[in-house]
């Protein structure tokens, strides 16, 4: 068996899905995570030389967070996701992520791999067994996954208390992927740009556990729909949705999530970011939609009086 001391974590897809789970899981069984840098533009420079131009933009930002860890560690970890959530399904790139990886970005990287798929069975059991793959005996293997899903538990709830404690009526909510969300290269001048308008913006979360199967089966899809569905308006100015070039899920969901606000009176802009999106323009659409919403506020306050 391969002897793996150092394992690394691209900082993109899965590592955002379940956050804080795989630092904590790796190091309770003995192997150091290295976790790759923030996203940059160098990210998406490395990506230029082995990713396909044909995927959507967070994939190449993985594949870059790829080509960084080659010569630094002995092995990347590629789980291949298929669920996320029981009675859902993941997005099809994911199921093809590890054999894409392995003939594309991590070529020259040896690649470990787990199916994760809550529609088999749980992710404790998964973990479990990976764990003892990796060389773990059965108590090192229970006791490293105990803490690891301890440590996922407590990064969602931090992300929710940040959240409640949002101190205004009048905050933006930001849909989008969790991996998309806080990628400093997709949504990072889209947060700054925010703030400095001093909006309060509240990204959209993932911890709210299982929901009833919607016509929506793709995961983190089903969840933002029923997000937009129960969102108290008395709570939010506004939606705003970051998509990613050539996400083809986005290109079916997009539509109907922009029905659903306009059937429930929601601002709703959509901001679709390449490879090549100038700061300029997204600022410009901000700047002009935060405007429109401040006028529609002020409208419906001078109506009431
Ligand atoms: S859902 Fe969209 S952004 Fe996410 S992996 Fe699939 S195609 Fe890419």
């Amino acid at each position: 068996m391969l002897n793996i001391r150092r394992i690394g974590i691209p900082r993109g897809f899965y590592y955002y899905i379940y956050p804080g789970l795989w630092e904590a899981f790796f190091s309770g069984i003995g192997i150091e995570p290295v976790l790759s840098g923030e996203s940059s533009p160098k990210t998406l420079e490395l990506a230029a030389s082995c990713s396909e131009s044909e995927h959507c933009l967070a994939h190449k930002i993985f594949d870059g967070h790829l080509k960084s860890l080659q010569g630094r560690v002995d092995a990347v970890f590629i789980p291949r996701l298929l669920s996320i959530k029981k009675r859902h399904i993941c997005c099809a790139k994911f199921g093809a992520l590890p054999d894409a990886s392995r003939v594309g970005a991590a070529a020259h990287i040896p690649v470990i791999s787990a199916e994760l798929d809550e529609n088999k069975e749980p992710l404790k059991r998964t973990l479990i067994r990976l764990a003892k793959d990796l060389g773990a005996n059965k108590d090192k293997a229970l006791h490293s996954v105990l803490a690891a899903l301890t440590a996922m538990a407590e990064e969602k709830e931090k992300r929710k208390t940040e959240a409640r404690n949002i101190p205004s009526t009048e905050r933006f909510l930001l849909l989008g992927h969790s991996y998309t969300l806080e990628d400093d290269f997709i949504s990072g001048s889209i947060k700054r740009k925010l703030k400095a308008l001093d909006i309060f913006v509240e990204l959209m979360t993932f911890g709210e556990g299982p929901k009833e199967p919607s016509p929506v089966r793709w995961c983190t899809f089903n969840s933002i729909y029923h997000r937009l569905q129960e969102l108290d308006l008395s709570q939010y100015a506004g939606v705003i949705q970051i998509s990613t070039f050539n996400c083809g899920p986005d290109s079916v969901m997009v539509d109907k999530y922009r029905r659903i606000c306009r059937s429930r009176n929601i601002p709703y802009l959509l901001l679709m970011i390449d490879e090549h999106t100038a700061t300029a323009g997204i600022e410009t659409r901000l700047e002009a939609f935060c405007d429109s919403v401040w006028w529609r506020q002020k409208m419906k306050s001078c109506n009431q009086a």
